[in-house]
């Protein structure tokens, strides 16, 4: 800022770490924003890795069970004919091709001799050796059994399950079940769109397989391997996960919970800002929002009793923060004070308003209050930036007030009295403001010139509806009479306050029953329309 003092350059000093430091807020929001997101994200990679394992356990274990079903069928079925297994094949044949037909599953039982088949329901007498009719490896294991073998002499092109149990001397009865009900049954259950890979493993022999192609399983999860004992042998289904229907699965919640998180991710950026600004010392906060043009003028009017019509404005400054709303001035004022930025900060409330009133068409005359602290009023820069503000303002026959008042303390009364002389020997007036509070007490008039008092509200509320007199604000007028002193009853907002200001001689009213401060460019046309009309009370213009 170019009105910045020299007090104020060790900004420039500190310009890299305030830029290191922005670039660490901006790091954090930009982390408030994204973490919840992308930890949102992972969970819900992680929630549906989750949700297609239980889904493929319920299936692998359902598939399995359906597989004992069968072999058990297809057992009881070779059980009931086992205590006859050592009966002539003319005998036995009918028993086998009933049992064979009754039961579901089963294509064929047989009778096995040692290493040779003796009798089959489907072919009635047979010496074939049990490898080749059925393509087990060497001789049959002893007692009850499971197998699945690539093919039979019969059904060449798909695999069987054999289901084997011991019957009395050195013959087996042997159940042969169609593996189709166990290929449907995993087709059913586990289709290739939602694995990659089914492995089924039943007792010894070859496993069944169902998949997608032949490319390597890399990138497919295990996502459930089922196992289960059954006569001594191991029942075993293998699932391969797809990962496109992983991903569909990750994409359905993440379309149903990432708005949430967006929303709750923008919250928290926000509540981030908001803790990072509330953070900044205040000082930084003040200058930044200068730098950053937050602040802006409202014009509250004044109106000339004797002419009546406004006579001039107070200009009040605002402070609206991005995100956070309006600042109350006296808040923000009494922190600049504080934090020693308020001569920065009326600075550059003189160049807004030089920039303002260059728009407006006021008549000659026209009287500017502008409120200026203690710390400015006492010290060297007042009669530089007063003269420059009023060359800016040249050409437009402003009366400049310098609105003055004993908020903070004033260390060099001398300098002030000073810079006030030589300020009113230039045409600058002043103004006691808030006269008579504890801010302005009576004496603040032996110490300064001055050419307007400005009564407190405080006094103006004491004056009630019926107009009867109110001692301390009717003393308070007396004194700026004997004074010489104009007077302006600020904080107006009945009819009944006018009329008893106006009857002991108030020459400005200022208050909401006349106008509220405005920006500059309603003030302007406020001021065309009604403001230069001479009416008889402030309230017809309100
Ligand atoms: P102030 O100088 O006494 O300003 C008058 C205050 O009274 C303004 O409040 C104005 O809006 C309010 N006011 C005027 N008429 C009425 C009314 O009829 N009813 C009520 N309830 N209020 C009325 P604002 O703008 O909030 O300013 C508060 C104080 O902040 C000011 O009191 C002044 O001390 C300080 N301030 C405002 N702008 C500046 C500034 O630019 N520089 C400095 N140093 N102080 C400022
Ligand atoms: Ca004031
Ligand atoms: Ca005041």
């Amino acid at each position: 800022m170019p009105e910045l003092d020299s007090r104020f350059s060790h900004q420039q000093q500190t310009g890299a770490a305030s830029a290191w430091a922005r670039a660490a807020q901006a790091a954090m929001m930009a982390l408030a924003a994204a973490l919840p997101v992308l930890l949102c994200a992972a969970f819900l990679r992680y929630e549906a890795a989750r949700l297609v394992r239980n889904e493929a356990g319920l299936v692998s274990n359902f598939v399995v069970n359906q597989v004992v079903a069968i072999a058990e069928r297809a057992r009881n079925a070779a059980r009931v004919v086992a205590p006859r297994a050592a009966e002539p094949c003319t005998k036995l044949a009918v028993a086998l091709t009933l049992g064979a037909a009754m039961e579901p599953y089963i294509r064929t039982l047989n009778i096995v001799d040692g290493d040779r088949l003796v009798c089959s329901s489907a072919l009635g007498q047979q010496a074939l050796a049990p490898h080749a009719a059925m393509a087990v490896n060497g001789r049959l294991p002893r007692g009850d059994w499971l197998a699945i073998v690539p093919h039979t002499p019969m059904v060449v092109d798909r695999p069987t399950l054999l289901v084997g149990v011991r019957a009395p001397g050195a013959r087996t009865v042997v159940a042969v079940v169609d593996s189709q009900y166990l290929l449907d049954l995993l087709r059913a259950a586990a289709p290739l769109s939602v694995y990659r890979q089914a492995d089924l493993r039943v007792g010894t022999g070859t496993s069944l397989r169902e998949a997608r192609d032949n490319t390597p399983l890399a990138s497919s999860p295990l996502v459930a391997d089922t196992r289960k004992l059954f006569a001594g042998s191991v029942i075993d289904l293998q699932l391969y996960g797809e990962p496109a229907h992983l991903n569909d699965i990750w994409g359905g919640l993440l379309l149903r919970y990432m708005p949430w998180v967006v929303a709750f991710s923008a919250l928290l950026a926000w509540l981030v800002h908001r803790m990072q600004r509330s953070r900044q010392s205040r000082r930084e906060q003040l200058l930044r929002a200068i730098g950053a043009g937050e602040f802006h003028v409202e014009y509250q009017p004044l109106y000339g009793v004797e002419s009546g019509r406004c006579e001039g404005a107070e200009a009040l400054l605002r402070w609206v923060r991005p995100g956070i709303g309006a600042v109350r001035p006296d808040e923000f004022i009494q922190a600049a004070e504080e934090d020693g930025v308020i001569v920065p900060l009326t600075q550059h409330l003189l160049k807004l308003i030089a920039r303002d009133v260059m728009r407006w068409g006021t008549r000659p005359g026209f009287h500017l209050g502008i409120n200026f602290s203690p710390e400015h009023l006492s010290g060297e820069d007042l009669l530089p930036d007063v003269r420059r503000f009023i060359t800016q303002i040249e050409g437009r026959q402003i009366q400049t007030v310098l609105e003055i008042t004993e908020r903070s303390i004033m260390r060099n009364t001398g300098q002030a009295r000073h810079n006030l002389d030589t300020l009113r020997g230039e045409g600058v007036q002043v103004a006691i403001d808030d006269f008579g509070t504890g801010y302005c007490a009576l004496s603040y008039l032996e110490k300064f010139p001055f050419d307007i008092l400005k009564i407190d509200r405080g006094f103006v509320l004491t004056i009630d509806a019926e107009g009867r007199s109110a001692v301390v604000l009717d003393t308070i007028v007396g004194l700026a009479h004997s004074l010489g002193a104009r007077i302006v009853a600020e904080g107006l907002d009945s009819q009944a306050q006018f009329e008893y200001l106006r009857a002991r001689g108030v020459n400005y009213m200022q208050g909401f029953i006349y106008a509220k401060p405005m920006p500059a460019d309603v003030f302007s046309r406020w001021y065309s329309r009604a403001g230069s009309e001479a009416c008889a009370s402030p309230e017809a213009h309100a």
